[in-house]
């Protein structure tokens, strides 16, 4: 039925046609680029929905199932890329430009590569017929900005149907990683009694509260034991704000906590920790729970996976995290913990570059990647 399908592109095409719509976040806009994946899919086809978390903020799932006795695998990326940053472009970022085995652009890494790759494998296996369960693609707007898009999925309920496995094709240069750290974010507040500041014994300056807040933080300890595969639980403060003018005494100070967590840990213990350890100082507000996400080395899915991307990267794949979180932070607890793994073509330190470039040859072999272990899912 789609052999004369007049969209079908090559993932290296289907590339070049993304990087074309300026997803930029914010604003985002996803909704053209949304809606020209989501005709290519229907015309392939999958099933279509789109759901808006915001005007013109689109994300769309897309379903193709053989059969309803097992869950379909679930293939997930995002539209959106991050800004070009302040450093000028040597190539334009939203053209495509190829040099060798390069092909450049804002998100061709992170993750329009990855998408486009994803994209073509799926209407691959799409038209094959006989299978079992089928494949299901989350493809989500507003990942960079903490996960808005997937987090509304996730709230839907079952919009977003069933997953039995989930890949998230995140740059790790093909390369399959067992999960990621979570995200904790906090926003700090200290108020006390502003004052003139050539009086300041008649105030209570909140940035001294801050002050002492912050240098206690550097030292807090989780007292957790490391985790196999994701290491330590860490903390950073982001940001601080506080004061109004040069010679007033400050009434509120805010500062920003972004804790990085391992799976043992309790968000909600991490807050009662942390706000013993402040004292009634220091206000705590939490702005993102996010949690981590790790799959275990022995599933069976794994070690076949592990098993076919060897011929790909070229060595035999140990157990990897990494610290940054994903989408499948939302997705992944929304399926009720299927095992997951994040893997795309792009490479990790490329993503968010001046003159961001993907390799053309892994775009091609991550295709060829999903492909197959879409279609051995699908048992095809
Ligand atoms: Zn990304």
């Amino acid at each position: 039925m789609y052999e004369n399908n007049r969209y079908l592109y090559t993932p290296l095409e289907l590339t070049k046609k993304l990087l074309a719509f300026n997803t930029i976040n914010p604003p985002g806009n996803e909704r053209e680029c949304a809606h020209f994946i989501g005709d290519l899919l229907q015309s392939g086809g999958f099933e279509v929905g789109y759901y808006e978390f915001d005007e013109q903020r689109t994300s769309l799932i897309a379903v193709k199932e053989f059969s309803s006795d097992r869950a379909p695998i679930c293939l997930s990326g995002h539209i959106d890329t991050v800004p070009l940053g302040l450093s000028e472009w040597s190539v334009d970022p939203f053209s495509g430009e190829q040099d060798d085995d390069k092909i450049y652009g804002r998100g061709s890494a992170d993750m329009k590569g990855g998408l486009a790759a994803m994209i073509t494998a799926a209407l691959r296996v799409a038209e094959m017929s006989g299978g079992e369960a089928g494949i299901l693609l989350v493809i989500t707007a507003g990942e960079e900005n903490g996960c808005e898009g997937s987090e509304y999925l996730a709230g839907l309920g079952t919009a977003l149907g069933r997953a039995g496995g989930l890949i998230v094709g995140e740059p790790t240069g093909n390369y399959p990683i067992l999960g990621h750290k979570g995200a904790f974010w906090l926003e700090a507040v200290t108020t006390g009694v502003t004052a003139h500041g050539s009086m300041p014994e008649q105030g209570d300056n909140a940035i001294y509260k801050a002050a002492r807040a912050i240098t206690r933080l550097e030292k807090f300890d989780f007292n957790v034991a490391p985790h196999p595969v994701l290491g330590v639980p860490t903390l950073n403060i982001g940001t601080i704000t506080g004061g109004i003018n040069f010679n007033s005494v400050p009434d509120r100070t805010t500062f920003g906590i972004d804790i990085r967590t391992i799976p043992v840990q309790n968000i909600d213990r991490i807050h009662q920790d942390l706000q013993e350890y402040l004292g009634e100082e220091v206000e705590l507000h939490t702005l993102t729970a996010a949690p981590a996400v790790s799959t275990q080395p022995e599933n069976e899915w794994v070690k076949e996976i592990f098993a076919l991307t060897e011929g790909y990267i070229g060595e035999r794949p140990v157990p990897r995290g990494v610290s940054y979180f994903t989408d499948a932070s939302a997705l992944t607890a929304a399926f009720g913990d299927p095992p997951t793994i994040i893997l795309g073509p792009g490479e990790p330190e490329l993503a968010h570059k001046t003159d961001e470039y993907c390799c053309i040859s892994k775009i091609e072999a991550a295709a060829e990647l999903y492909f197959k272990i879409s279609k051995r899912w699908c048992r095809l």
